[in-house]
């Protein structure tokens, strides 16, 4: 069982109302059963939503308290929705048995690798990636295929 960013399978999800459809996640994962996830639309956020930044670190730090979630124009802390969302997809892999997750790069919430930070890419893993490996799950990029 592998839990899956929606947007990746074709869910038209993104904060912009579009899918992230990848044709080799597909192929990857055919024949595999999964989980579809996505932890913003999850949390009750709507589509499309304005984007959003981590500000003051990446999602280990928003769950030590040192970074936010906040809408790039308008600065509305979104960080309580993310954690929500978060904890939503901790339970689906719970509930599911899902050790392993594929989650999309460069998102606030799913990213692994890269997030955006203040504004430009760095290192470091979005607030849902960060609470599913604090709790021992697997997660690997889209762009690692
Ligand atoms: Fe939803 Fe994650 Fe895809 Fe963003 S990257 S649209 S939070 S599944």
């Amino acid at each position: 069982m592998v839990l899956v960013s929606a947007c990746l399978l074709g869910e038209a999800c993104r904060y912009d109302g579009r899918s992230q459809r990848s044709e080799k996640v597909l192929a990857a994962l055919y024949g595999k059963a999964v989980v579809p996830i996505c932890p913003e639309v999850g949390s009750g956020l709507p589509i499309p939503r304005p984007p959003v930044d981590l500000c003051g670190g990446t999602g280990v730090d928003v769950w030590r308290g040192q970074a936010q979630a906040l809408e790039r124009e308008a600065r509305v802390d979104r960080t309580e929705d993310f954690k929500r969302g978060a904890r939503l997809a901790l339970d689906a892999a719970r509930g599911f048995g899902a050790t392993v997750a594929l989650l999309k790069e460069k998102s606030p919430s799913c990213g692994s690798q890269r997030v955006y930070e203040s504004g430009a890419l760095r290192t470091g893993e979005g607030i849902t990636t960060a609470l599913l490996r604090s709790e021992g799950i697997t997660v690997v990029s889209d762009e690692d295929l």
